[in-house]
């Protein structure tokens, strides 16, 4: 949950749960325990928003408020799950903070999965999926999502483009030049996917690789070098203006 209270501040709290959420008690410990009480200082009778990735969103009431949790009665369902747009967001893991950032932007701008891919120049070959995931879930309570994006376990590049669905295009952010973004996205509705290299770019054997695909799209963000982490949000911007739910 969010170190500070959400945006707008003075909001109703929300908050991500693990269990299926239905009318009725719940007991909330831990960490969101102490958020709620210390942090947003909830009081018996004050609103709380939950959700679970499966249901939707629903509204509570907290009613027992002890110092390490507290009852909350899910009294309404406010929303259903939302509808994911079909976007991959496929990445060379990077150090720590700039994936955290990829993370929380990748889940504010509406992506549905985010898969790490080892490069030959990726610096981070273990990234940390579980610390991606609890990213993911803060930016989703503070953005108002109601599904949380899938982290896939991490994949090799040549892995990832052997067993890539057919159906699925494939958006390769080139910096050596490619068709213009924007274009090239409105051109190929569907399912679709993005590809970030490394901060130090994909080897000229992997680009061949990634170039000879037949779902590749070879894409350009422009004339400037960006950092991954703002390729990556860059794309999946433009990606969701094209072809998103924006
Ligand atoms: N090879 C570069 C840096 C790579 S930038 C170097 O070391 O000079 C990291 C990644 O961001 C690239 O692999 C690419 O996927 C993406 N990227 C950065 N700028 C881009 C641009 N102008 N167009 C398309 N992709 C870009």
């Amino acid at each position: 949950m969010p170190a500070t209270p959400a945006w707008p501040p003075q909001s109703t709290p929300r908050l991500f749960v693990e269990t299926e959420l239905a009318p009725g008690p719940i007991t909330v410990d831990g960490p969101q325990a102490h958020y709620l009480v210390s942090v947003m200082r909830t009081k018996p009778g004050d609103p709380v928003k939950l959700f679970d990735d499966r249901t939707g969103e629903w509204l509570a009431v907290a009613t027992d408020i002890g110092k390490r949790s507290l009852t909350l009665d899910i009294t309404e369902r406010l929303r259903p799950r939302e509808t994911v747009p079909d976007l991959w967001l496929c990445a060379a893991p990077l150090k720590k903070g700039r994936i955290d950032w990829m993370a929380e932007k990748a889940c504010e701008l509406g992506v549905a999965r985010f898969v790490p891919v080892i490069t030959r120049r990726t610096v981070v070959d273990k990234p940390n999926t579980d610390r991606l995931r609890s990213h993911m879930i803060e930016a989703a309570e503070q953005c108002g999502r109601t599904a949380i994006p899938e982290v896939a376990a991490p994949v090799k590049l040549a892995t990832l483009l052997r067993d890539w669905p057919t159906n699925r295009a494939l958006f390769f952010a080139d910096e050596n030049g490619g068709a213009p973004a924007a274009e090239a996205m409105r051109a190929h509705a569907g399912p679709a996917a993005i590809l970030i290299g490394p901060e130090g770019g994909f080897d000229t054997d992997e680009r061949d690789l990634i170039r000879a695909h037949p779902q590749a799209i070879g894409i350009s963000l422009g004339p400037r070098i960006l950092r991954a982490d703002t390729a990556a949000a860059a794309a999946v911007s433009l990606w969701m203006a094209a072809a998103g739910d924006w």
